[in-house]
């Protein structure tokens, strides 16, 4: 392959500006790596684009060499989708930023896919608007990555994952085509649904180069509860009874024992003693109706917790409990040498089933296994952490139990951190050869010489393992 990156790396070298091409050391080892163990390898160069016609270029140049190219936005992922796994290209997507461009009548804002997830968030709330995808990472994440996940966060509850809050996309498929697929009408049912399909197709099919974003009114009105719960098994029934009050919390998170410990010892969180699961909820709304929810949730909570209900109305308190929420994986990883951290999800009622088996799995193994998430979604993140280069193989044989156990119970691998390269092997455990084929056959129209982000979603087989 090093001949035909040579060949490349020159029609690139004439089809783009100077400072596009990045061949230094450094900057190739900066971009083999994401927010995942995931092993790649070292990428030739990394290409820095600007524009949808530098991805045309690249693109071109790579399936006319046969090299594969990796797209990246902020390399926040947890699944190894940003590694390159085949070494080649990486293209970085990260300065196509550009403006931010919201119409307020009605309710959409163009964007292009290096913009910082919290920008876009600060840019619309500033007009009075609102876009539901919150990602813990958003300090750092790009929309482009957020798209090529589909990815969720604590809001997703009642407001839906990124797929939910895309109405259509400039891409550039592996063929190098750049094509405008879907609208910048709010409903439209013309075609098939290629934005969908592309949003969570994790780079396999297409560069995402410029999104049209769905957006609806701020709430006026928010509130934070911190309901701290006796035992684990209460969480899917005190959520039960807040949705039988035909209450839709915006979030609906939790945390298990295991994590609560690690918070007593190493946050600014004061955990009463005696709770054993942390439940939080956030209520939105107008200011009216937040109130009256507030009081119907505290009450008909108080049949799951004798604890005091936390509640933070004010922003810098509420952003108080979030600065801890959205360091939590950090804080995990600062316990142990190692960490993974997955993300399974099953039917709500079935979260304790699912922490049952964890700590099974955990005293097996002899594995420390916290778990927290977004449990309105049946979504946890179980943590995996160990300390001793020895303990791995315990680890791979606690993880492949684990997504068995999410699959046996009515689940699923992934809900927001995708296939990527570490889940491609289980990927048969939860779709059949059928469904694997034919996502194979549509990933061939989309980049028939597969070039695109080769080695991720589909298990290795004799096709090449694309
Ligand atoms: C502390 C922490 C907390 C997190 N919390 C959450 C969470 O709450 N919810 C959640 O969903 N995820 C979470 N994540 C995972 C991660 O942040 C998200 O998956 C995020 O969407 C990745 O964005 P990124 O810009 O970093 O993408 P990268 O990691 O760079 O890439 C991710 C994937 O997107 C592809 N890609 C990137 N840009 C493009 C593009 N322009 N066109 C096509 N494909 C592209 C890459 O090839 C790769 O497959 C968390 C990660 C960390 C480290």
């Amino acid at each position: 392959m090093e001949g035909a990156v040579e060949r490349c790396l020159v029609a690139l070298s004439r089809a783009l500006p100077d400072d596009r091409v990045l061949t230094d050391r450094d900057v190739c080892e900066s971009h083999a790596r994401d927010e995942s163990e995931a092993e790649g390898s070292m990428p030739s160069a990394v290409i820095r684009a600007r524009g949808a016609q530098d991805v045309v270029a690249v693109l071109t140049a790579a399936g006319a060499h046969g090299v594969p190219v990796t797209p990246r936005g902020a390399g926040t992922g947890r699944t190894g989708g940003a590694v390159p796994m085949r070494g080649g290209l990486v293209l970085a997507c990260d300065r196509m930023r550009g403006d931010i461009d919201i119409d307020v009548r009605n309710g959409t804002a163009v964007v292009g896919p290096g913009v910082v997830t919290r920008d876009v968030h600060d840019a619309v709330e500033a007009e009075g608007l609102f876009w539901g995808p919150d990602p813990n990472s958003w300090a750092e994440c790009t929309v482009g990555g957020n798209i090529a996940e589909n990815a969720g966060g604590p809001r997703t509850f009642k407001y839906g994952a990124t797929r939910d809050w895309v109405l259509g996309l400039e891409i550039v498929t592996g063929e190098g085509t750049r094509m405008d697929v879907g609208r910048r009408t709010r409903k439209g049912v013309t075609g098939y649904d290629l934005t969908s399909l592309v949003v969570g197709s994790e780079g396999t099919l297409a560069v995402v180069t410029r999104a049209t974003l769905r957006l609806v009114p701020n709430p006026e009105a928010i509130v934070t509860m911190l309901v701290w719960l006796p035992e684990v098994a209460s969480v899917p029934r005190a959520i039960d009874a807040v949705l039988a009050l035909r209450v839709v919390p915006r979030c609906v998170e939790m945390l298990d024992d295991q994590t609560l410990d690690i918070l007593r010892a190493a946050s600014s969180l004061t955990v009463p003693a005696g709770a054993r699961a942390l439940l939080v909820l956030e209520l939105d709304g107008t200011e009216r109706a937040v109130a009256e929810d507030l009081e119907r949730v505290g009450n008909a909570l108080s049949a799951w917790t004798s604890f005091e209900v936390g509640v933070a109305t004010v922003r810098a308190d509420r952003e108080r409990f979030w600065s801890v929420r959205r360091d939590m994986s950090r804080a995990l990883r600062r316990q142990a040498r190692w960490k993974i951290s997955e993300d399974v999800v099953v039917p709500r009622t079935q979260l304790p089933a699912l922490i049952d088996r964890c700590r099974l799995l955990s005293e097996r193994h002899g594995i420390r296994m916290p778990a927290y998430g977004h449990a309105g979604d049946g979504n946890l993140h179980v943590n995996l952490l160990w300390d001793e280069p020895s303990q791995r193989p315990a680890v791979d044989a606690a993880t492949a139990e684990l997504f068995a156990s999410a699959i046996e119970l009515g689940g699923t691998l992934s809900g927001e951190h995708g296939i990527g390269a570490l889940k491609a092997p289980f990927l048969g455990l939860e779709q059949s050869a059928a469904v694997i084929e034919a996502q194979r056959r549509i990933k061939d129209t989309f980049d028939p010489k597969g070039i695109l982000n080769p080695g991720k979603i589909f298990p290795a087989t004799g096709h090449g393992g694309c």
